[in-house]
């Protein structure tokens, strides 16, 4: 739903990792570096001359052979699927992930490594909010191997997928909500495996240098090779979401929907990867109008005026479009060329005065008190605006998304709220909000 709103993240300091790389077998050393807001992710060949930098993005893809190799011009990183993943995971929206080779450190073929690396570099929250993917209708991709991936509308980042090996050895389900908590906990350990039917031509060639019983877990017939125990029974179809979730990291937005997948690979996880980004440049393109519900979840323009006692010109809250639990509240404005202000404000330049912005979060906010405070015995006065901001101006034409968050409340006398508008994903004016309660 439109409704939910957060913020970019990057890492708040430098944090490096070294070990192997898989299909060299070399020693690589990677360093993770904050990265400004909108930046993406991006890898950094510290060992090639000038250090160019490739965009982990979908139009970089180059193969999917066994693992997920990006390139620009003619620099390539491979093996680049289990870093992405925890960094997507983990919710780090931009960094650079700086190498002395072509591959990051496989470590012992899961994505812990990366999950460790990130804690140490310490997550620290940015000023622009988070682009998303929001599933609109069903879309599948389907491969000549037997994969298949279905993208279905949900409100929240799922996967459940289904692994099968070699006529159909070990075959396991898992489905799951994807959260930092539960990637933590659930998938990061997961490490990779291998059939030994797959991977006996590539150690005859020698393409595998770096790979061991230490890196990965060679299933051989019925018997699983591995240097420590299987981490959960269900290891491999762990493995795999791990794996979509960095190849989905490659869309470069978050995704809200539930992938479900069937013998999912690197190649049909990348082709979903290319569906979504083909459907997000052509959403771009049309420059649709977002959808705005009308229901349950918000409250109606009539619904509105019920509980606000501002009139024309004055009220600044089109609709309610949906409420987060109790202390979190979105609405809309949509302002037009029609606004009273734009006639002195400017004649010839019309921009929406900052300070209607502000009287709009104060509004949207006496809406959220008013549905906590659950009476209408008494009234909300706007006592003080701090920390407020104006980035960047807003015009006619434009439609504001107000988000108003209540962060602290003393009884029913003080209210705190943070506010923010927002205007096609970028935050336009914020500001700390307090009210006090009076009977009427
Ligand atoms: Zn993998």
């Amino acid at each position: 739903m439109a409704s939910t709103f957060e913020f970019q993240q990057t890492v708040g300091k430098t944090a490096s990792l070294s070990g192997t790389s898989l299909h060299t077998g070399e020693k690589v050393s990677l360093k993770l570096h904050p990265a400004p807001v909108d930046h993406g992710i991006k890898f950094k060949r510290k060992d090639l001359q000038d250090e160019p930098t490739i965009d982990a993005r979908i139009d970089n893809l180059k193969t999917v052979e066994r693992a997920t190799t990006i390139g620009e011009a003619p620099t390539r990183v491979h093996t680049v699927e289990h870093v992405l993943a925890a960094l997507s995971a983990m919710g780090v929206d931009n960094a650079i992930v700086e190498m002395d080779a072509n591959e990051p450190p496989i470590g012992d073929g899961s994505a812990q490594p990366y999950v460790d690396l990130i804690k140490r570099a310490e997550m620290t929250v940015q000023e622009e909010p988070r682009r998303f993917f929001d599933v609109r209708e069903p879309m599948y991709v389907e491969s000549k191997t037997g994969a298949l991936l279905v993208l279905l509308p949900d409100e929240k980042f799922r996967i459940s997928c289904t692994q099968a090996g070699p006529n159909n050895r070990f075959t396991q389900y898992l489905s799951m909500e994807v959260t930092a908590a539960a990637f933590e906990r659930e998938i990061a350990p997961a490490r990779t495996f291998v059939f030994y039917e797959d991977v006996q031509p590539l150690m005859e060639k020698n393409l595998i240098k770096g790979g061991s019983l230490e890196n990965a877990i060679v299933v051989r017939g019925e018997a699983v090779l591995s240097k420590e125990p299987l981490r959960f029974p269900d290891e491999f179809v762990r493995h795999k979401i791990l794996d979509i979730i960095g190849d989905l990291a490659l869309v470069g937005r978050r995704i809200r929907g539930h992938v479900v997948a069937a013998k999912p690979g690197h190649a049909a996880n990348a082709d979903l990867a290319r569906a979504i980004a083909r459907e997000q440049t052509q959403r771009s393109a049309m420059r649709a109008p977002r959808a705005i519900p009308i229901g349950d979840s918000g409250l109606d323009t009539r619904e509105v005026m019920k509980i606000l006692p501002h009139r024309y010109p004055f009220l600044m809250v089109d609709r309610v479009i949906g409420f987060e639990g109790e202390n979190k509240i979105t609405a809309v404005k949509s302002i037009t060329i029609n606004e009273p202000f734009f006639q002195g404000h400017f004649p010839g330049h019309p921009v929406m005065p900052g300070v209607m912005q502000v009287e709009a979060m104060a509004q949207v906010a006496s809406i959220l008190l008013f549905k906590l405070t659950k009476t209408s015995s008494r009234v909300g006065y706007f006592m003080s605006a701090d920390q407020v901001k104006f980035r960047k101006p807003v015009f006619p034409g434009d439609t504001i998304f107000i988000h108003a968050e209540l962060t602290r409340a003393r009884g029913n006398r003080m209210a705190k709220t943070k506010c923010y508008c927002v205007v096609n994903d970028a935050v336009v004016s914020e500001g700390e909000l307090m009210f006090t309660f009076l009977d009427k």
